[in-house]
């Protein structure tokens, strides 16, 4: 009974995960899953979106506001993090061709893999300077 109600809920937090483009953080996510899930915890949300993780279902992020945003596109891709409101999309360069690789050749340590982040200022912040107070 417990394994089918956890993977339910699971199959819920990834489906939520799948409907967003916006990489939530897991307080964002907790929010949304308790309206289908009023009883699921915080631990719960946690401990399933690091299991999905570690499955390879959803990616996590570290963009440097020290909280991990989740991100279900598993793809290759690159992300932009607005400084001034803090908002993380994706950025649509292509990936650069061997680029572990090429790192591999400068170093005697071993390359799994890498992330390439960009900073600055989005389109939304751009337009509206005053509208996201800093420190938020
Ligand atoms: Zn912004
Ligand atoms: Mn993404």
């Amino acid at each position: 009974m417990r394994t089918i109600k956890h993977s339910r809920q699971r199959e819920s937090i990834l489906t939520f995960l799948l409907n967003r483009k916006d990489h939530p953080t897991a307080d964002t996510l907790y929010a949304g899953i308790r309206e289908e899930y009023p009883n699921i915890s915080l631990g719960t949300v946690y401990r399933n979106l690091n299991l999905l993780v570690e499955l390879g279902e959803i990616q996590k992020l570290t963009c440097g506001d020290g909280k991990d945003h989740f991100d279900a596109d598993t793809s290759p891709h690159y992300h932009f993090v607005c400084q001034t409101c803090g908002c993380v999309s994706d950025l649509p360069l292509p990936p650069v061709d061997n680029l572990d690789e090429q790192a591999q050749a400068c170093t005697d340590c071993h390359i799994d893999s890498h992330t390439l982040i960009f900073y600055g200022t989005c389109v939304d912040c751009l337009a509206n300077p005053m509208a996201h107070p800093s420190d938020t």
